[in-house]
């Protein structure tokens, strides 16, 4: 069995910083972490090789210090690594890196593919489900457990108000989400031998053949027109134990303190 498992490297914050000339992300000066979600999606590849010995690889699309995820994923277990990287890639919306991150797929034919449901820096969530899209296999997100049956996959799905039990087909995409399971720590043979043993597959365009329209800026419909952090919401005020003539009161006076009434 091949699994694919999907690992972003993104910023270890919530408040990304946007270069206001691009729209794209600004990661000098941030520490960079494995996206949690990529994180909990690789353990469940490993426990999968683990109970039936499938082979795991770990992609990512980035700049070439994406590596560090790369290698950090090999350290907690995955057999190989492979980076996507080329300056044409940059700028890439989630239709653009959906399409580079399936090219590099289809060339591995793995029978699953594994992602995080989303990344914290964009958000977006769609990713993954585009991928499948690409790739044209079945596809279940927001997947909070999944078990290998012959030939499919069966996945529970969380959902906010309920819960999804699913059967994949194999080949297929799940995306993963933190309660899936508790990662492992790397370790410290593993470290060794991710940093100093083993080697990254590097894939550029060239190798993907993907046409440059399809591809980083000029393949990106989306653009991030602006992106600020929230601003906080001062305190509310609770009142309790009044009647519901005391309520009405209490609220009639704030309002007109605010100048509303
Ligand atoms: C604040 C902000 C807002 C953005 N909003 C949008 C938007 O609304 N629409 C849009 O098209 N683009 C948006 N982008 C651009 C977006 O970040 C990139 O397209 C990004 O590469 C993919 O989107 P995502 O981070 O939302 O991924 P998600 O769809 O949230 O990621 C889901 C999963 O896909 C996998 N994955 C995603 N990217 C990679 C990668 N580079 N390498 C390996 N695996 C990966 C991971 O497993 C990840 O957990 C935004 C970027 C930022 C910083």
């Amino acid at each position: 069995m091949k699994i694919v498992v999907c690992v972003k490297q993104v910023p270890d914050t919530h408040e990304v910083r946007i270069d206001p000339a691009t729209g794209t992300l600004i990661r000098e000066g941030v520490p960079s972490i494995m996206n949690p979600d990529d994180k909990a999606g690789l353990e469940a590849a490993l426990r999968l090789k683990d109970e039936v010995g499938a082979r795991v690889t770990a992609l990512s699309m980035g700049p070439p210090q994406a590596e560090a995820v790369l290698r950090e994923a090999m350290a907690m277990g995955a057999d190989e690594a492979c980076l996507v990287t080329d300056r044409a890639f940059g700028g890439a919306d989630t239709l653009a890196t959906s399409t580079t991150l399936a090219a590099a797929i289809r060339t591995m034919a793995p029978d699953l593919v594994i992602t995080g449901r989303q990344a914290i820096d964009g958000d977006t969530a769609q990713v993954g489900p585009q991928i499948a899209e690409h790739l044209g296999i079945p596809n279940a997100s927001y997947a909070e457990h999944i078990e290998l049956d012959g030939d499919a996959l069966n996945v529970r799905q969380q959902f906010d108000e309920a819960t999804h039990l699913t059967r994949l087909s194999l080949p297929c995409l799940v995306t993963a989400i933190g309660e899936l399971n508790q990662p492992r720590y790397m370790t410290p043979g593993g470290v060794f031998e991710a940093w100093r043993e083993k080697q990254i597959r590097v894939l550029t365009r060239a190798d993907l053949a993907l046409d440059e329209g399809d591809i980083g800026l000029k393949g990106s419909p989306t653009r991030v027109k602006k992106s600020f952090p929230k601003a906080l919401k001062p305190a509310g005020v609770t009142r309790r134990h009044l009647t519901a003539d005391e309520a009405a009161q209490a609220i009639v006076e704030a309002l007109k303190a605010q100048r509303v009434l």
